[in-house]
């Protein structure tokens, strides 16, 4: 039934790329977290115990083997969505019931997704459950586990089906040129979930309070003044519900700006450290790296999407692809299969930037608070984190949206020398 064309080979010949390399690197990794086991590195050695050190090599190894098998789960998936057969078989079942091609559409893309994501449930199950219960991370209940997947169903269908309908239907309607009014209509509803998120979507999963410490809210409104920030307010996040990890972030767009602390972050931090932390996120945003990484999204969805307007135009395309009936939802469906294969080898020029922006923010925070602070926070969230110290370089390049610890501190160091 299938018969192998170009399409083919070329899908097969990527995807058999991007697994030589995912396994090379994942061993590349093994072998030098493994081998600096034994030892703090230098820079580290009066603040980081071999203890902690050997825990963090240990959750490096262990997530690295749970994200190889995941992976490798990933390429079997999409080989039995395409040349396996699956898309065409669930396009039929659902053609059967004799909808309107906009109404199977719908349904066929929805239900895609959802086998998605059963399929991946128990990785995810065992991620949460083992590997980080395992290492002590874990603070999520197979109750809040349970609230959370249902939340997010009901979140996908409320957002999935007016956007599947939508680039169907202009796929239908709008002419040649569908896949720019779609890339038009992709880009506002990103800037729609933007401003959205802080206030609609993060509280379905999380309480969000008013920065309460007020010696703390002080020095931060003292920074966010010196900096000519303006934001809808400072907030702490209940992050330790779900997990013991600690992190700080920007969200919202516009009038809907916020500045969040996870609960843990504050814990485990003392005043003089949040405030270089805060200060390294508003370097994101004085920066404009917020800005510059909407401009490459944009570009990127732009490439994408008229690349899709092409392909969905070539029967051969389909047919190389497993897929029997051509049809405006199965390219869909394709595309969101091929798009992260042939993302991957993008993969070192967007970490490339991102470690460049961390850099960037780590120099403006040093100019804003003590260079020691910094310092000193970072030290404290890898150990916190059971982040490695020894990375790999070339899968540090590969995967890697920060520095390694070694060269980022070797970096700050520099400055505050200066
Ligand atoms: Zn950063």
């Amino acid at each position: 039934m299938i018969a192998m064309n170009l399409y083919s080979v070329l899908f097969l010949a990527f995807l058999g790329l991007m697994w030589i390399l995912e396994v090379w690197l994942a061993r590349r990794q093994f072998r030098h977290v493994r081998l600096h086991r034994a030892q703090v590195p230098l820079l580290f050695q009066d603040h980081i115990s071999l203890a902690a050190h050997q825990k963090a090599a240990d959750y490096t190894v262990a997530k690295l083997q749970v994200g190889i098998a995941s992976k490798g789960l990933g390429i079997a998936i999409v080989l039995l969505w395409t040349l396996g057969g699956g898309l065409t078989w669930l396009d039929s079942l659902w053609r059967k019931l004799g909808w309107s091609d906009l109404g199977t559409g719908v349904a066929v893309l929805l239900s895609f997704v959802l086998i998605g994501t059963l399929l991946e449930l128990p990785v995810r199950i065992y991620r949460t459950f083992v590997l980080e219960q395992k290492f002590g991370f874990n603070r999520m209940t197979g109750t809040l586990f349970f609230q959370d997947f249902l939340k997010q169903g009901a979140l996908m269908l409320m957002l999935g089906v007016p956007l599947a309908a939508g680039a169907l239907w202009l796929m239908e309607h709008a002419g040649n040129y569908w896949w720019l009014y779609l890339w038009l209509s992709w880009l506002g509803f990103v800037f729609l979930m933007m401003w959205a998120y802080p206030a609609f979507i993060a509280p379905l999963f999380n309480t969000f309070t008013p920065l309460p410490d007020e010696s703390l809210r002080q020095r931060v409104e003292g920074l966010l003044a010196r900096c000519g920030f303006k934001s809808q307010g400072i907030f702490v996040m209940d992050g330790s519900r779900r997990s013991g990890h600690g992190n700080a972030y920007f969200t919202g767009l516009g009038n809907n700006k916020r500045i969040v602390f996870f609960d843990t972050l504050l814990e485990s931090l003392n005043p003089e450290q949040i405030e270089a932390v805060l200060a390294h996120e508003l370097g994101h945003f004085k920066r404009r790296h917020i800005f510059k990484n909407l401009s490459m999204m944009a570009l990127l969805s732009f490439a994408g999407l008229a690349l899709l307007g092409w392909l969905s135009a070539q029967p051969a395309f389909y047919q190389g692809l497993g897929v029997g009936y051509p049809s405006h939802y199965m390219a869909l469906a394709l595309f969101m299969l091929v798009a992260p294969v042939l993302t991957f080898f993008l993969h070192p020029l967007l970490t490339y930037l991102s470690r460049r922006y961390e850099f960037e923010a780590d120099e403006f925070a040093v100019n804003m608070t003590h260079s020691q602070a910094l310092a000193q926070a970072l030290v404290k969230l890898y150990q916190e984190n059971a982040g490695t110290l020894t990375p790999d370089p070339l899968h540090s390049a590969v995967y890697d949206s920060h520095p390694p610890a070694p060269v980022r501190l070797a970096h700050l160091q520099a400055r505050g020398a200066s």
